[in-house]
């Protein structure tokens, strides 16, 4: 039926920072710390825990410096690996001082969002991040690259692919060791998928991208399914469905962590997540916020997994 399908996918969880970021309430340090922890109990290998933008700017994380080494007593055997995001010089030199390996730069693909986002034109941002990747590298940082807006910008509408591609191939040459493509206000469907991943896999090798995607209008998964048949092999996902964008009027819902691995390991793909550990990850992560959480394998439950004829297992 599906032509190839990856046999392993990593997932990379953004809730502590895409979800909370985006919350009106201050979750206590403690309280992170317990999301985090239940997170990387459930198997999840890559964390993004936080962001080093100034503190005013985002005060939901503005307690970064302290959280980050509090989560090095969670790391068994270098796994998970933690990371924030940093925007600059500055933050960078935080993110070392708190002990990070790994730092994630955002930017977006439509100059509009760019601007509201980082208060920086394309090409600003692209300058800060070329000074910014050689600091990371020499420090032993690797630096991952987002990409957002990819597939529709909430200020001006269509985002020219090509033009995208373009800032994707800079980034790339100057050092982000992936690529995240970002449907940050999830208005993509499966057939522009499939153009914008064969276009970007022209000029970049398809392990280099990752797919970050919305569920705003119900199309997340299918549109990660479409990567996944197009080669891509990490794909970030937020606990509970945690998040949106605080600048992309509108936009709500990261892709649901559990709704990701439930259809991955359906389709026997492997994960190394465990989904019930994941499920009560999602239930804390609604009684942290205080708030029910729009996932729909949380709200559905566990009980129907330890059924055998609907357990999700190998295609055979
Ligand atoms: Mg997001």
């Amino acid at each position: 039926m599906f032509s190839s399908l990856p046999r392993r996918v990593s997932v990379y969880e953004v809730s502590p920072r895409d979800g909370l970021q985006n919350e009106k309430n201050v979750v206590s340090l403690e309280a992170k710390v317990d999301l985090v922890r239940a997170l990387a109990g459930a198997g999840l290998a890559k964390i993004e825990a936080t962001s080093f933008v100034a503190k005013d700017w985002i005060p939901q994380l503005a307690d970064a410096d302290e959280l980050v080494p509090r989560l090095a007593s969670l790391e068994k055997d270098g796994s998970p690996t933690f990371t924030a995001l940093v925007p600059n010089l500055r933050g960078l030199e935080r993110a070392k001082a708190a002990g990070l390996r790994e730092i994630a730069f955002f930017m977006s693909a439509s100059e509009t969002h760019n601007h509201k986002n980082t208060n920086k034109s394309i090409a600003d941002s692209l300058a800060v991040f070329a000074e910014l990747v050689p600091v990371a590298k020499s420090a032993g940082i690797r630096v991952r690259a987002y990409l957002s807006t990819l597939w529709g910008c909430p200020y001006e509408g269509a985002v020219d692919p090509h033009r995208a591609l373009e800032i994707a191939v800079e980034l790339r040459d100057v050092g982000a060791y992936r690529i995240s493509l970002g449907d940050t206000i999830g208005c993509g469907t499966p057939a522009q998928t499939d153009a914008i991943l064969r276009l970007f896999s022209s000029r970049i090798p398809v392990d280099l991208l990752a797919m970050h995607m919305h569920d705003t209008r119900g199309t997340a998964l299918a549109n990660v399914l479409v990567g996944l048949e197009n080669g891509v092999t990490e794909l970030d996902a937020a606990v509970g469905g945690l998040g949106g964008c605080p600048y992309a009027p509108g936009a709500a819902g990261n892709l649901a962590t559990e709704d990701l691995v439930y259809m991955l390991h359906g389709m026997g793909i492997e994960t190394g997540i465990d989904l019930e550990k994941l499920i009560s990850a999602a239930s804390l992560a609604e009684k942290i916020v205080g708030r029910s959480l729009p996932g729909k394998v949380h709200q559905a439950g566990a009980d129907i997994l330890r059924r055998a004829a609907v357990r999700p297992g190998p295609q055979t």
